[in-house]
């Protein structure tokens, strides 16, 4: 597959305070689905890792729950947070069922998490967003990333399944494409990244705070279909493996990537609009956040028993 080649004007994250980065693109165009559209050219390679509570407090210094000798106080005003936001104007991602693109949507859920974090302390929480399609916009997030020395990256989108899934009906006047088949979140790590076990032990951490917030992952990329058979890493909190995921490999940072829910679900997309389900997300990963600033790594449990 070829990428248009596409340039960018980046602002510095101070001139655009907490909004972070944002770039301006001179070239449009191209539509892939959703996290298939991370996936960078070359074929994959290979590697390999539980959870607890979050805590929340006011104070600067968070300190964890102390089974784990592992455990440090967190200080989220030393920590640094990207928090991407999947797709662009350009190329928006996944269609909803009612035909809101997934790029609306994870900028939305974006800025939710970016501003629980800044609220709980983490003030160097950076949104990334960036412009125009095809490689040169996957590679710049996590250049971006880089760049800003960040501790952990998080990557926001939202879920779509596979075509042979889509059904067909009208909304709003509207014909539009959509699937009740599957839901729920998805969560994925790379092996290529260079913190393969610190991506893992966030992802799994990550799992654990939206499933005890009664969410459910979905395990439709496991099936043995064209464009899935992912496997699945840990099947209790929805952790899939994606070593080819450009955001993912490049950044040096332990990195996940979130699929916060599949939109083309008609009844999964009005609960993903909603406010309620926003800031549920926003505190499970504040919570996970604190975990693993402060040193709550499940892979260090695992190790000891
Ligand atoms: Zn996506």
């Amino acid at each position: 597959m070829h990428f248009p080649s596409t340039r960018y004007r980046i602002a510095s994250p101070e001139s655009l305070g907490s909004r972070g980065l944002m770039e301006i693109p001179t070239k449009r165009f191209l539509l892939v689905i959703c996290a298939l559209a991370l996936a960078s050219l070359p074929p994959s390679s290979s590697h390999n890792a539980e959870a607890g509570s979050g805590i929340r407090t006011d104070s600067s210094v968070l300190h964890q729950p102390s089974n784990d000798q592992a455990t440090k106080p967190c200080v989220p005003d030393d920590f640094r947070m990207a928090v991407d936001v999947g797709h662009t104007i350009e190329a928006s991602g996944a269609l909803s069922a009612r035909g809101v693109t997934e790029y609306s949507f994870n900028l939305k859920l974006a800025q939710r998490i970016e501003e629980a974090l800044r609220r709980a302390g983490y003030m160097h929480t950076y949104i990334i967003v960036t412009r125009g399609t095809g490689r040169a916009q996957l590679t710049q997030r996590s250049a971006r990333a880089n760049s800003l020395k960040t501790d952990l990256f998080l990557s926001v989108h939202h879920d779509d399944v596979q075509p042979i899934y889509y059904e067909k009906w009208t909304h709003n006047g509207g014909a539009y494409h959509f699937s009740d088949r599957f839901s729920g979140y998805s969560l994925f790590v790379s092996y290529r990244n260079q913190f393969p076990t610190e991506s893992l032990d966030f992802a799994k951490l990550l799992g654990a705070e939206l499933t005890s917030r009664g969410m459910k992952f979905s395990s439709h990329h496991s099936e043995s279909i064209p464009g899935e058979r992912r496997q699945l890493l840990d099947p209790e909190r929805g952790v899939y493996r994606y070593d080819q995921l450009t955001v993912l490999k490049n950044t040096k940072a332990p990195a996940v990537l979130l699929e916060a829910g599949i939109i083309v679900n008609r009844e999964e997309e009005l609960v993903l609009s909603s406010s309620d389900r926003q800031q549920l997300i926003s505190a499970a990963v504040l919570a996970a956040t604190n975990q693993f600033c402060g040193g709550n790594r499940p892979s260090q449990k695992l190790q000891k028993h």
